[in-house]
């Protein structure tokens, strides 16, 4: 099942989802997948992956929106990685994926 991810909701905010060619210059340049910023309420995702890495990196970032909002950034950012990786495992298991509507691609 793939889900598309125009933005999430968290808390009483809405998180766009950016994935695009200027969003993958950007992270590219910084070696990242993605990142989330929380002042601009946004989270971007790299589009020159797998889709398996685009749900996985998702996973993560949203995870980062969900520690800052709910949990006031208590969540050490080592453990924000390994909850993504069992979320994203337990996704494939499933067969859900994530894309992004404006990626020009995926490898
Ligand atoms: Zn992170």
């Amino acid at each position: 099942m793939l889900i598309k991810v125009p933005g999430i909701e968290v808390g009483p905010f809405h998180y766009s989802v950016i994935s695009d060619a200027e969003s993958d210059r950007e992270l590219g340049d910084r070696q990242l997948y993605g990142d989330c910023s929380h002042m601009l309420r946004r989270i971007r995702v790299a589009s020159d992956t797998s889709r398996e890495q685009f749900t996985c990196t998702f996973l993560h970032e949203a995870i980062e929106a969900i520690n800052n909002v709910w949990c006031n950034d208590k969540m050490e950012h080592a453990l924000i990685t390994n909850v993504a990786y069992g979320l994203a495992q337990m996704c494939r298991g499933l067969g859900i994926e994530f894309y992004a509507d404006q990626s020009p691609h995926y490898l």
